[in-house]
C-alpha cells in the first residue's frame, strides 16, 4: 500500500485543481497532510436533547414540531418559529430569512435543528439554527461520534473538510502510515499507538470527555504533542548543525583594547559580566559561528558585556553590528558605543529607518566602506546594506529573533563564505523547561549578578483614588534632585488611544507640577521628537518623563529612581519587570508605583504582590506561568519559529524533558527516522535543515 504521505490530495472523490488549490492554502497537499489536520474543537451531535431539559449557553440537537412562525418587529425584524416537542417549547429566531424558508417553516413541519441554546425575548432561543425538516414520521440517525470544527479558510466548508478526512481515514493503516516513533519508545513514554490517536481525534466517541479534548490533555492529543514536540526539538538540532557546519572568521582573544576599554568605564566589570565575556570569547576563537543567548536580568549589565565582545572582533581588523529593537534603544547603544570607542580611536556608524536621503547613502557607504562598529534597527538587515568585513552581530532585548532570521545572517557574511558569529542578549527570562525547548539551537549564558551598589526597587501597590498623594511624591522626589518616569499604560490594544491618554497625563501633571520641567514620550511621535526628548531626560533638563511603554527597554537613565505605573493590572508580569527596571540603576534608592485601578480581581491582586515581594526577573517569570498558564511569554505565535499544530509550550511544558531525552535517543539510534517525522509535522518552510 502506498503511504498516504505519496498520495495527493486529488487523489480523493471529488477533490479537482480548484479545491486543491484552497486545500494548499491551509497546508493539505496529501493524504498524510489531512490525517495531520486536526479539529481546533468538537460539537456534540450525537445525542437529541428534550426541549425541557436545555440549559443556556448549551449546544445542542432538539427535535420538534412548527407550532407557529410569524414575522415579528422587536428592536430588529426577525422571524420567529416556536418548536414544541413533549416536553416543552423553543424559539428558533433568524434575522436574515427568505420568503421560501419562511414557507418551509409551516405549522405542523417536523425539524432537526442544532445551535447555540440562549436565554431570550421569549424564553429559550436559537438564533439561526442549522436546520432540517424531517422525512415522514422516521426521525433520522443521529452523529455516531463528536463532530469535528477544523481549521480552514475562506470557500472550505467544514462539511467539505469532514467529506475528506473520512476518505483519508479510510486508508489509514499501519502500512499507509507508518508511526515512526520506535515501539521500545512508544511503551517507555506510554504514547499509545498514532492510527488509533488519529481515529479517536478526528471522529471522537460519544462517551469522549470533551473536557479533557478541550484542555489538551485527551491520550490521543498527548501521543501527537509528544511526537510534535520531539519532532520540534529534532529540526532546532539539524538547524543547529546547519548553522554549525558554516564557516565563520576566527577571532584570537583581543589582548590590549579590553583593557584600556575597561580602564575608561569607571567601574569594574561583575565577576558575572567576566565569566560570560570569557564564554562568549571562546567561541569567537573557534572557526565555527558561536550562537549563544546571553539572558540576564533587567540591568544586570549586558551592555558592556556586549562591548567586550565587540573589541574582540574589532582588534581583529572585522566588522560588529549591533541591533537593537527600537529607535530609542539603539540611539542609546550608538551614544554609549562611541563614547566608548572613540578614545580607542575606533569610528562608529549609525543606521535605522528613520535616516533618509543622503545621509542614508553615506551610512550605507560607510557601512560598506568598512566602518567597524555599526549600530542600528533592524534597517542593518536589510538587502541594501552590504558590510565588508562582518564577522559579529550582536541583537540585544530581541529574544524573539526567529530562525529564518538567524540563517539570514549568513548573507551578511564575508563574500557569502564566512557568516558573523551571533550574539543575542535578552533580559526576558525565560523559565528554564521553556528555554530549553525553545532556544534548543543556542547556547546560553546567563548573568546571574548584578552590579555593586544597587538597592531593590522598593516597589508600593496604591490605588488611582490616591493619585493625588502620589503626584505629592513626585514633586518631593524631583525637588531632591531626582528624576522620575510617569507610565501610561496600554488601552485596549489601541496605539492611538494609549497615546491620547499620555497626553492627557501630560496635561494634567505638566499643570499639578507646574515648577517641574516636564517631558512628554509616546508611540505615536516622529523618531527625532522622541530622541531629543529622551535626551533632554537623560541631561537632566527635564524632570519628569510622562511615557507609554516605548521606554520599556533598554533606556538607561541611571539619575531616575521614581517610577509610577498607571494601570499596571493591564500589563503582564515580565513587561512590568522590565519597565521598573529603568529605575534602580543608580545608587539611590528607587521606588516604583504600581497606581492601579480599583477593583482588582484576585489574580490581578496576586500578580501585583508578586511585583511587590520580588525583583528577581526569574521568580516573577515562573510566577507568571503558573498563574497566567498558556501565555505571550515567548511569543510563540508571532515568531513562526514556533507554531505547533497540537502542542502548546505552555500546557504542555512538562513533557519537555522527556522530549528532549527522546530526542537524543532518536538521533542517536534510528537516525533515518528524522527527516520522514520532520516531513510529517514541518511546513516546508519551516525545514530549517533545508534552508
Ligand atoms: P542591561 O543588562 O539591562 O542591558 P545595562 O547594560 O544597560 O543593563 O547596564 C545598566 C547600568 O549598569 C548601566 O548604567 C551600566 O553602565 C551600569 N553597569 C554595568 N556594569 C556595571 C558594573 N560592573 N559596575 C557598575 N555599573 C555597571
Ligand atoms: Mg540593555
Amino acid at each position: 500500500m502506498t503511504e498516504l504521505a505519496q498520495v495527493p490530495v486529488t487523489a480523493l472523490k471529488g477533490v479537482g485543481e480548484a479545491l486543491a488549490e484552497k486545500l494548499a492554502r491551509v497546508g493539505l497537499e496529501n493524504l498524510q497532510d489531512v490525517l495531520f489536520h486536526l479539529p481546533l474543537r468538537y460539537q456534540d451531535r450525537t445525542r437529541i436533547t428534550p426541549i425541557g431539559a436545555l440549559r443556556p449557553g448549551q449546544d445542542a440537537v432538539v427535535e420538534g414540531v412548527v407550532a407557529g412562525a410569524d414575522v415579528v418587529m422587536g428592536r430588529r425584524r426577525s422571524l420567529l418559529v416556536r418548536l414544541q416537542d413533549g416536553s416543552g417549547t423553543l424559539s428558533l429566531r433568524f434575522f436574515h430569512f427568505s420568503q421560501a424558508q419562511k414557507d418551509g417553516l409551516k405549522r405542523g413541519t417536523a425539524l432537526r435543528c442544532y445551535g447555540e441554546v440562549r436565554p431570550g425575548a421569549t424564553g429559550l432561543e436559537i438564533y439561526h439554527p442549522e436546520y432540517r425538516a424531517q422525512q415522514g414520521d422516521e426521525s433520522a440517525p443521529v452523529e455516531q461520534t463528536l463532530t469535528p470544527i477544523y481549521p480552514t479558510t475562506e470557500g472550505l466548508t467544514q462539511q467539505r473538510l469532514r467529506q475528506l478526512s473520512e476518505q483519508a481515514l479510510g486508508r489509514l493503516g499501519p502500512h499507509s502510515l507508518p508511526d515512526w516513533l520506535p515501539a521500545e519508545m512508544i511503551a517507555q513514554y506510554q504514547l499509545g499507538p498514532l492510527a488509533e490517536a488519529l481515529r479517536t481525534l478526528h471522529r471522537p466517541p460519544p462517551n469522549t470527555d470533551l473536557d479533557a479534548l478541550a484542555e489538551g490533555q485527551h491520550w490521543a492529543q498527548q501521543r501527537l504533542v509528544f511526537e510534535e514536540l520531539l519532532t520540534h526539538q529534532l529540526s532546532l538540532q539539524r538547524l543547529r548543525e546547519t548553522l554549525r557546519a558554516q564557516r565563520a572568521p576566527v577571532l584570537p582573544p583581543a589582548q590590549t583594547l579590553p583593557a584600556r576599554f575597561i580602564a575608561n568605564l569607571g567601574f569594574q566589570p561583575t565577576g558575572a559580566q567576566r565569566r560570560v565575556g570569557q564564554e562568549i570569547a571562546y567561541d569567537l576563537s573557534q572557526p565555527e559561528p558561536m550562537l549563544r543567548l546571553v539572558q540576564g536580568d533587567v540591568g544586570a549589565g549586558k551592555t558592556v558585556v556586549a562591548a567586550l565582545a565587540a573589541l574582540q572582533a574589532l582588534e581583529a581588523g572585522y566588522q560588529v553590528a549591533l541591533m537593537a529593537p527600537t529607535e530609542i534603544l539603539a540611539e542609546q547603544h550608538f551614544l554609549n558605543f562611541s563614547r566608548w570607542l572613540a578614545p580607542l580611536g575606533i569610528e562608529v556608524a549609525w543606521l535605522a529607518g528613520k535616516l533618509k536621503g543622503k545621509a542614508r547613502a553615506a551610512a550605507l557607504e560607510q557601512i560598506a566602506g568598512g566602518t567597524p562598529m555599526v549600530v542600528g534597527t533592524h534597517a542593518l538587515f536589510q538587502d541594501e546594506v552590504q558590510f565588508k568585513r562582518l564577522a559579529l552581530v550582536i541583537i540585544d532585548e530581541q529574544h524573539r529573533f526567529g530562525v529564518q532570521q538567524r540563517l539570514a545572517l549568513r548573507n551578511k557574511g564575508i563574500d557569502g563564505r564566512l557568516s558573523p558569529h551571533q550574539l543575542i542578549m535578552t533580559a526576558t527570562p525565560i523559565p528554564r523547561t521553556l528555554a530549553m525547548s525553545a532556544y534548543a539551537d543556542l547556547d546560553t549564558s546567563i548573568l546571574d549578578e548584578l552590579p555593586p551598589g544597587r538597592t531593590p526597587v522598593n516597589t508600593l501597590v496604591i490605588a488611582d483614588s490616591r493619585r493625588l498623594e502620589v503626584v505629592e511624591r513626585v514633586r518631593i522626589a524631583c525637588r531632591e534632585g531626582r528624576q522620575a518616569y510617569w507610565v501610561c499604560t496600554l488601552i485596549e490594544e489601541s496605539e492611538e488611544l494609549t497615546c491620547q491618554a499620555a497626553e492627557t497625563s501630560y496635561e494634567e501633571l505638566s499643570a499639578a507640577l507646574g515648577e517641574l520641567r516636564v517631558g512628554l514620550i509616546h508611540g505615536r511621535m516622529k523618531p527625532a521628537e522622541k530622541a531629543a526628548v529622551m535626551d533632554e531626560f537623560k541631561q537632566g533638563n527635564l524632570q519628569l518623563l510622562v511615557a507609554t511603554t516605548v521606554i520599556e527597554v533598554g533606556v538607561d537613565v541611571p539619575n531616575a529612581s521614581l517610577m509610577i505605573i498607571e494601570n499596571p493590572e493591564r500589563l503582564g508580569l515580565a513587561q512590568l519587570h522590565q519597565l521598573r527596571g529603568r529605575v534602580g540603576r543608580g545608587s539611590a534608592a528607587s521606588h516604583c508605583v504600581l497606581l492601579y485601578h480599583a477593583p482588582l480581581s484576585q489574580l490581578g491582586r496576586e500578580r501585583l504582590a508578586i511585583m511587590r515581594e520580588t525583583c528577581d526577573g526569574f521568580v516573577i517569570a515562573e510566577k507568571d506561568l503558573e498563574l497566567r498558564g498558556p501565555g505571550e511569554m515567548l511569543g510563540t505565535r508571532q515568531t513562526g519559529l514556533l507554531q505547533f499544530k497540537v502542542a502548546d509550550l505552555m500546557r504542555d511544558a512538562e513533557l519537555l524533558p522527556a522530549v528532549r531525552d527522546a530526542a537524543q535517543e532518536l538521533l542517536a539510534r534510528w537516525p533515518e527516522r528524522v527527516s520522514p517525522l520532520l516531513q510529517r509535522w514541518l511546513r516546508h518552510g519551516q525545514q530549517y535543515g533545508q534552508v
